[in-house]
């Protein structure tokens, strides 16, 4: 199972429950180089839930595993990136 690291540990156990955290829509541990890192803000609880369940799990990852795990594999999966609109 996936584990914060201590120091990431200690930087969100100092904010309120609802303040924002960054979360990378691709784990930094997960890309290859430095690509582009795509991020959002998501509040403390929600960002420290989301990463007991799913790791450092890709959002491709997460939706094969939640079918797997929680949908009986009753479903056949596919996720495409929005391309971005200028
Ligand atoms: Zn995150």
């Amino acid at each position: 199972m996936f584990q914060w690291d201590t120091k990431e540990r200690a930087r969100m156990k100092k904010k309120k429950s609802n303040s924002l955290t960054t979360h990378h829509v691709i784990p930094t541990s997960r890309l290859k180089g430095k690509g582009i890192l795509s991020v959002c803000k998501v509040p403390i609880l929600m960002h420290q839930l989301y990463h007991s369940l799913f790791g450092n799990m890709t959002p491709e990852e997460i939706l094969q595993h939640l079918n797997v795990s929680f949908w009986n594999d009753e479903y056949e999966i596919t996720i495409n990136k929005t391309p971005k609109i200028k």
